[in-house]
């Protein structure tokens, strides 16, 4: 297995918690703290609404640590009630955007749309962090053309050059903790079976060196515990963590 040239990142997608500024800086600067010596890069992805607090804390921070959005619009600016611009989100302190996440896609976000985001991330050069995932792992391998679906559609028209920029997280839903109550986790098999088959698309796409530089998460309910053994046996660059987080 080829192991990872780049530092390991980590993403911590806080979803909608804490529910207080305070909570978010106390957490943040807790964080900060106990990851002065980590060889990761750590992006913390809080509501958007704690950024611009968070962005203060960053002064103390190392500078391994960086702060991303769960969302985006594609769009710079118009009638789009509730909804935030890639300039926005970077006034905010923000440098990596979560795109594409399953929650998003449940409320009906489709891979049209996700690319049009990934786009407005590349042009105001910040990181997409593209979320792809099948709902189920069926015994025919189904799930391998859903992911394959998602992976090209959301790159459609994504240049060689800016390959490299886009970070790829395969989150199967049937793994994350609010997918489906089951509590299933993914074994390091199949993260590593997942991650090989995305470079061999991104290789399709971009040929073999591009591929190999784009870096590949997992996500899914991974904590403490399994963390570890996801990492060394499945050749993953990092995770997306979001319950553990
Ligand atoms: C997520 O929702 O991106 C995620 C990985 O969640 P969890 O770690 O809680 O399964």
């Amino acid at each position: 297995m080829k192991s990872p040239t780049r530092m390991p990142l980590v993403v911590a997608n806080w979803k909608m918690n804490p529910t207080t500024s305070e909570e978010a800086t106390r957490l943040f600067s807790a964080i900060s703290a106990s990851l002065k010596k980590t060889k990761a890069t750590v992006v913390v992805a809080p509501p958007a609404i704690f950024l611009g607090a968070l962005k203060q804390g960053m002064r103390k921070a190392p500078k391994h640590i960086a702060l991303g959005a769960q969302n985006v619009h594609p769009l710079e600016s118009g009638p789009h009630t509730g909804q935030l611009s890639v300039r926005m989100l970077y006034a905010s302190g923000a440098s990596y955007c979560i795109v594409g996440h399953s929650e998003c896609r449940a409320l009906g976000e489709s891979d049209a749309l996700v690319n049009a985001k990934v786009h407005a991330l590349l042009k105001s050069r910040m990181t997409p962090i593209l979320c792809v995932g099948e709902l189920e792992r069926d015994q025919s391998g189904k799930y391998y053309a859903v992911v394959e679906t998602q992976v090209r559609a959301s790159l459609h028209d994504v240049k060689k050059k800016d390959i490299e920029k886009v970070v790829i997280a395969y989150e199967p839903i049937w793994a994350i903790s609010s997918g489906d109550g089951k509590g299933r986790t993914a074994t390091p098999e199949d993260a590593h079976e997942m991650r090989l088959f995305i470079v061999k698309i991104l290789t399709d796409l971009y040929g073999r060196t591009m591929a190999e530089r784009v870096q590949i998460l997992y996500g899914g309910s991974v904590n403490e515990t399994n963390a570890e053994g996801i990492f060394t046996q499945s050749g993953v660059n990092g995770f997306l963590v979001g319950g553990a987080s």
